[in-house]
């Protein structure tokens, strides 16, 4: 349930709000509307039943949200979510980009990829040390080796990193070398994990699962929410019975998650397509469809890569991506061409 608060309505009205919501045994967060307070309620609102919300001094009027996620929901929080990454704005005006090899393989590797992220105007840095392989036999990743390998690129390049948290041991040790931590696609429905990645207090990114609804992965935001407002959602395909390509990228859901939801949304046209030749036309149309940035693989020498070498894109076809990302994106703004349609 949403409490709308009149325009007019005082601290002490709010204070007075939260206080009966809380006697009643549920949890109440105070937002910014547009034009007014509003008071989200969590938990099970039949305890409200007795109590006559709607007649307390301030209120408007009280809203049921229909969803089984709410902290999620754009009924709950109508303003688009703009998340602060020590100055980086994921979810403002300009696109967030995050670009780096599948995986952390070197420092020598993990140097030059850095190098070229950076000449193409990228934020942030990627790169896995914990890499979730379909086989166990594959290139597992170089794990806290890895982790600091990244934050020595952080020091040389001034780029944000992202990268993988695969276990609840490993989110002590990812929370201290990166700035937003990641949840890969085979985790979005590990729910022990979700919940403790919760607490780790710096921004999340979670990935659709391979075979997840948009409703199934607003929910699982939602466990992270409970004690982590700052969620990146990142679409990044899904399966569906085309085998040219590895996913389906589904770029409905940016309209879709811009509808249902206040969060920010990235599109990762790699794993999205598992085709280096394919990534360009989908960054320029994720943009173009409202998506507030993009993730990408570049590696220094795709032909070498330890993993997704196939959908890793060259120095030379980075940067011609980035030029006309940019170009799309300003365009865009300059023109104010909004696609987002919300109500
Ligand atoms: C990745 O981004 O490194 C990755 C493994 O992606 P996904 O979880 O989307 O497969
Ligand atoms: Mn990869």
């Amino acid at each position: 349930m949403v409490i709308i608060m009149r325009p007019e309505a005082t601290l002490e009205n709010i204070v007075e709000v939260t206080r009966v919501v809380e006697a009643a045994g549920l949890q109440a967060k105070i937002m910014e509307g547009a034009q007014q307070k509003i008071i989200g309620v969590i938990g099970d609102k039949t305890k409200l039943v007795s109590v006559a919300i709607d007649a307390l001094p301030g209120v408007e009027n009280s809203v049921a949200i229909s969803k089984s996620y709410k902290l999620a929901s754009r009924e709950f929080h109508p303003q688009n979510t703009v998340i602060d990454v020590d100055g980086v704005k994921i979810g403002g005006d300009e696109p967030a980009i995050m670009a780096g090899p599948c995986a952390v393989e070197s420092r020598e590797q993990l140097f030059a990829a850095a190098d070229i992220v950076k000449a193409g105007g990228a934020q942030f840095l990627r790169g896995g040390a914990y890499k979730p392989r379909t086989s166990p036999y594959s290139f597992q990743g170089l794990e806290v080796e890895g982790l600091k390998i990244l934050a020595e690129a952080r020091e040389r390049t001034g780029l944000k990193i992202i990268t993988e948290v695969t276990t609840v041991e490993g989110i002590a040790p990812v929370a201290e070398y990166s700035d937003i931590l990641q949840i890969g696609a085979r985790n979005m429905q590990n729910f022990g994990l979700l919940k403790e990645v919760g607490k780790c207090g710096k921004p999340v990114m979670l990935k659709r699962g391979l075979a997840a609804t948009i409703d199934e992965w607003l929910n699982a935001a939602e466990y992270i929410m409970n004690d982590n407002p700052n969620v990146i959602l990142c679409e990044r395909g899904i399966r569906t019975y085309e085998t040219y390509t590895r996913n389906t990228l589904d770029l409905s859901a940016v309209a879709a998650v811009k509808h249902l939801s206040h969060l920010p949304i990235i599109v990762d046209p790699s794993h999205g397509t598992g085709k280096w030749r394919m990534i360009k036309p989908m960054a320029f149309a994720a943009i173009a469809a409202g998506a507030d940035g993009l993730m990408m693989e570049v590696h220094p020498n795709p032909a070498k890569a330890l993993s997704d070498g196939s959908q890793s894109l060259t120095q030379e076809h980075y940067l011609d991506l980035m030029n006309g990302v940019k170009k799309i994106a300003k365009f865009m703004k300059d023109e104010n061409l909004n696609p987002i349609v919300i109500d």
